[in-house]
């Protein structure tokens, strides 16, 4: 087991005119597991083959526990890689398949190696099928035999590569627990690449969100949702995503207008927390984020908006509504609250679930207190 350092690790293509990994800090401690996401192309899959050996970095270094990995060979690290396609030998068997990387790296005898796939394989539930070939496997026992493969050989790290993708969606949360369940156990240091901030969100001791090869952010999953470090962050971390707003602060500064709006939306705010704002951005125009689950229906009180409901989508436990306070701008309530399309609705929102961002850069310029850690504290 290990730490895995990143230091300014870089990565170009096409003579430099295609920045894949754009100087990638990051510490991964020992035994914790790191989920990395981001959109299509943002670079996740090249880290994970860079800290594999699979491509060579243009910059920056790669340390497993003090030794500096950044130029050696794939084969003499010691880590495992478990695939989106599983990547099987078709014609060797689950025992062969898995006792294969094993041979390569230890110098256990036959009977030995074969003790450690045994153990392994009832580990994971699949002794029943090591004298099966993979095509006699369902989807879902090929990423076992995948996964116990890797495990078997008990890596310093492991990096996973969307390896759920081609499950269908029940078989992924099972794996999903699966996977955290055993590393838990065996407490290998992991890199976990996925595009489904979901399955971030639920696996990670930390998620790190990519976009465009660089970092946006890197923190406990609670910590970046409630304090996503910019717009993007906020966009992509929760469902639905979160709603912007372009939003002018009245000279006063104890009011929030819509920019673009015929004065229909004006939002007042307590006096501590226009301060707050004040001293926080000393911007006359912001965008402000606001999760679809912090919205309130109500018909009375101050900050009441009124709106118009376009589409309802029911999804069992709450509904969508989608509402014309902004561009689209989703409200999530809870079942009960089922309005037509086409009602009036009224609704608001507690400032203190406000998020605020520069109206240019998109990063985030006021830091939320954690409502549990303030309320635990009180
Ligand atoms: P992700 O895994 O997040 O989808 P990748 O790491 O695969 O993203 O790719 C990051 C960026 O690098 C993309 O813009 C991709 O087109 C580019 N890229 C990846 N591999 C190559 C390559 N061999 N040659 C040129 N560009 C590449």
């Amino acid at each position: 087991m290990a730490r895995l350092t990143l230091e300014t690790l870089r990565k170009e293509y096409d003579r430099g005119r295609v920045v894949a990994v754009e100087d990638l800090s990051l510490d991964v401690d020992d035994g914790e597991f790191i989920t990395v996401v981001g959109p299509s192309g943002c670079g996740k899959s090249t880290t994970l083959r860079m800290v594999a050996g699979l491509e060579s970095p243009s910059g920056g270094s790669i340390h497993i526990g003090d030794e500096d990995v950044t130029d050696q060979n794939a084969r003499k690290r010691d880590v495992a890689m478990v695939f989106q396609n599983y990547a099987l030998y078709p014609h060797k068997t689950v025992m062969q398949n898995m006792a294969f990387g094993l041979r390569m790296s230890t110098d256990l005898s036959k009977d030995e190696r074969r003790e450690r796939v045994r153990e392994t394989a009832e580990m994971m539930g699949i002794e029943d099928l090591l004298d099966d070939k993979p095509d006699e496997l369902s989807g879902g026992q090929k990423q076992r035999v995948a996964l116990g493969r890797a495990i078997v050989r008990e890596p310093d790290v492991f990096l996973f590569d969307e390896p759920l993708s081609n499950l269908d969606a029940k078989l992924r949360t099972t794996m999903r627990t699966e996977i955290q369940r055993l590393q838990n156990e065996l407490g290998i240091t992991s890199l976990y690449v996925t595009h489904d901030q979901e399955e971030a969100m639920t696996m990670g001791d930390r998620i790190v969100i990519l976009n465009d090869g660089s970092l946006q952010q890197a923190g406990r999953p609670k910590d970046v949702y409630e304090n996503p470090a910019n717009e993007f962050v906020g966009g992509f971390v929760g469902s639905p995503s979160m709603n912007f707003l372009d939003v002018r602060v009245e000279r006063d500064g104890t009011r929030l207008t819509l920019v673009d709006d015929d004065g229909s939306f004006s939002y007042r705010l307590s006096e501590s927390f226009s301060a707050t704002l004040r001293e926080a951005t000393g911007e006359d125009e912001l965008r402000v984020g606001i999760r679809p689950e912090d919205v309130e229906t109500t018909s009375t009180g101050p900050n009441v908006v009124e709106s118009t409901v376009g589409v309802v989508e029911p999804i069992g436990s709450d509904n969508y509504l989608h509402l014309d306070v902004g561009p689209d701008f989703i409200a999530r309530v809870d079942s009960d609250v089922d309005p037509s399309p086409g009602e009036t609705l009224g609704v608001t929102l507690d400032e203190s679930d406000l998020h605020v961002f520069h109206p240019e850069t998109g990063e985030s310029l006021l830091y939320r207190e954690s409502k549990q850690k303030a309320t635990a504290t009180q």
